[in-house]
């Protein structure tokens, strides 16, 4: 009996010391020539369950224009933690608008969250977007009625999110939430704070600007990764090149010429960003030093995709979108609500109705369609913007093309037709949704 008690004891302190080394393990920088695997999300816009409640007023805040599938935030994050723990990359990046409206309860919660995912072993880092610091447009609702609630400001944001960047960085930003992280001896990450503020009030804008301190700053981190041999990837919310005709000159940096240029003479060739909530590649091609940059779309909006990153020092970089798996996370909890249950359905239906309705109504104001013809080029914009946030047009462009109400679309009246399936075609003229950069 005594043996037995002395034999399990030594099995209970060899799974503590094993415990603590595979935390200690956790910390650990990956050793040069190793591979790294990286998630990459952004624009979550989370809203803490505890700001909501179930009321129509609710529901209507909930599903905005843009099609953000606030209602189901807290799910949607719930599946991606399970995905993450299922995927095991080394780190997950999210690059800014963690929060709906810079709520301090979301942010808390959405910390809360990012830890289990630390706990599983993968390493965190998040970069702040324009909706996540002193942001005057809190919300909660009591009652069937908006409450204004506390949001934060940029030392709460660094303090609540220590864990997840602001304490491991190697290097800090003194003039703005801008840091670097190390998880690679090869491979390190320029986690950039890009809004611009109103001036000395630290609160966001909703456009993009790298100071010129915050660039001096960059030129030393770039010193420094070139020292120990080490690529950097930069992250940062808004986009440093343009990537859409539709989309106003605002989401790109108001510095972007100065920033690519510095970014050309530093060899930060690989940018990650957000903002803009669609899927897209843009290249910025010139002789050898081209710079890629990826917007990854919203996970919080159709198809709730994120980013797959694979780099090794001999086979360079690799990036692919992946869909969150909320029917599957919904149906192994066993839930009941059938839009989580068939959630990809419910998420494309009511992605796809919107673009939809205003298409058939411009369409029917100009009275030359018959029915059929309305409906059919009505569902060919639905269809496009589908592929357009899934980064996929280039898939079904030249069956568009082909297609006889895509010549009906030409000779519209309807500019909102017209100038839609137009910008969206060009769009489409390469893949958006992945990606192979070749070691250098
Ligand atoms: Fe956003
Ligand atoms: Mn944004």
């Amino acid at each position: 009996m005594k043996k037995k008690i002395k034999y399990l004891s030594i099995l209970l302190v060899l799974f503590i010391v094993s415990l603590l080394t595979y935390k200690q393990s956790s910390d650990k920088i990956i050793k040069s020539g190793n591979d790294i695997k990286i998630f990459v999300a952004t624009d979550i816009h989370y809203m803490a369950k505890s700001l909501t409640e179930d009321s129509l007023e609710y529901k209507e805040f909930a599903t905005p224009r843009d099609g953000k599938q606030l209602l189901y935030i807290d799910e949607i994050m719930d599946a991606f933690t399970e995905d993450i723990i299922d995927g095991k990359p080394d780190v997950l990046v999210i690059s800014g608008d963690l929060t709906n409206n810079g709520e301090k309860e979301s942010h808390l919660d959405l910390a809360d969250k990012l830890s289990i995912i630390e706990k599983s072993g993968v390493k965190v880092f998040v970069t702040p977007g324009n909706h996540d610091t002193k942001n005057m447009w809190a919300r909660g609702f009591k009652e069937g009625k908006q409450v204004q609630v506390e949001s934060i400001d940029q030392n709460d944001f660094q303090e609540i999110y220590k864990d997840f960047g602001y304490s491991e960085a190697i290097s800090k930003d003194e003039t703005s939430l801008s840091y670097m992280v190390s998880p690679s001896e090869d491979l390190w990450l320029l986690m950039i704070d890009s809004n611009l503020y109103f001036d000395g009030e630290g609160m966001p804008t909703n456009r993009g600007t790298i100071t010129r301190a915050t660039m001096e700053w960059i030129k030393n981190c770039s010193d420094l990764a070139k020292e120990k041999n080490a690529q950097i990837i930069t992250v940062m919310h808004h986009n440093l090149l343009k990537h859409s005709e539709r989309m106003s000159a605002g989401n790109t940096l108001e510095n972007s010429e100065v920033a690519i240029a510095i970014f050309r003479e530093l060899d930060l060739d690989i940018v990650l960003s957000g903002h803009i909530h669609i899927q897209n590649i843009a290249i910025d091609e010139n002789g050898e030093n081209s710079i890629t940059e990826i917007v990854t779309s919203s996970l919080a909006v159709y198809p709730q995709q994120y980013g797959i990153i694979d780099f090794s020092n001999n086979n360079g970089f690799n990036y692919k979108t992946a869909s969150v798996k909320v029917d599957e996370w919904s149906k192994a909890h066993m839930l009941e609500d059938d839009n989580l249950l068939n959630f990809k359905e419910y998420s494309k239906s009511t992605f796809f109705d919107r673009p939809y309705n205003r298409a058939y109504y411009s369409l029917k104001e100009i009275d030359v369609y018959d029915d059929e013809e309305i409906e059919k080029m009505s569902e060919l914009v639905g269809n496009l913007n589908l592929a357009y946030f899934e980064g996929n047009v280039y898939n079904i462009r030249d069956d568009i093309k082909a297609s006889p109400i895509y010549q009906l679309i030409l000779d519209t009246d309807s500019d909102y037709v017209y100038d839609f399936v137009y910008s969206m075609i060009m769009s489409g003229n390469k893949d958006n949704s992945s990606i192979h950069i070749p070691k250098k």
